[in-house]
């Protein structure tokens, strides 16, 4: 795994747990050798987990839409910044530039980051792996609703199994170097 791409909040969330675990997970990635790509801002977990990776040494990239500038407040210490012209353009970057995925806690933006990269791995447009690290159970709600999809019959039970999820991120890691992506494509 040469780059792993972060989504995560652009807000620090209420449990200093949050900010914690994005800055355990920045350092691992940088001890490891693995560059973080992630969406540039400055702000919330999101500016804690490039600052980790960056104090420890690490690669970080930054890949931020050109109306988001001011708004997430770009980092301005980063290896590389780019500035995209939509939010479309800029997740076709930072899937681009990375070997696999990881979600620490986040809203509504990392729950669509997430999903777009579940759905293309769905559909075999890349085979990359994707995992939750489930920090303080933050996911568990969200497991809870893909069995419901699963069970309800609108998720094949393979495609649950493309989001790896747990808490500790250094095993995610590990994973993601083993992973052999499931084999049932969504429409064959
Ligand atoms: P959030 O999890 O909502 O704090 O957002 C985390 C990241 O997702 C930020 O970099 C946002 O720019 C990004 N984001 C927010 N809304 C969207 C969206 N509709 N599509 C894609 N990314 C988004």
């Amino acid at each position: 795994m040469r780059r792993i791409c972060v989504f995560c909040g652009s807000s620090a969330g209420k449990d200093p747990v949050y900010v914690e675990q994005a800055e355990i997970l920045g350092k691992l990635l940088a001890d490891r050798g693995i560059g973080l790509v992630y969406g540039g801002a400055s702000v919330g977990i999101m500016g804690t987990v490039a600052q980790a990776a960056l104090s420890a040494g690490g690669e970080v990239i930054g890949v931020i839409p050109k109306h988001l500038m001011r708004a997430e407040i770009a980092h301005a210490g980063l290896t590389e910044l780019h500035v995209t012209e939509d939010m479309h353009e800029r997740k076709a970057k930072m899937a681009e530039l990375s070997d696999g995925f990881l979600a620490l806690p986040g809203g509504a933006g990392t729950l669509e980051e997430l999903a777009e990269v579940w759905t293309w791995a769905q559909l075999g447009l890349h085979s990359k792996p994707i995992g939750l690290v489930d920090v303080a159970g933050y996911y568990q709600p969200l497991r809870q609703f893909v069995d419901h999809m699963v069970t309800e019959g609108f998720l094949r039970p393979e495609h649950r199994d493309f989001l790896l999820t747990g808490s500790d991120p250094a095993a995610l890691l590990d994973a993601f170097a083993t992973y052999e992506p499931p084999t049932v494509a969504k429409w064959t």
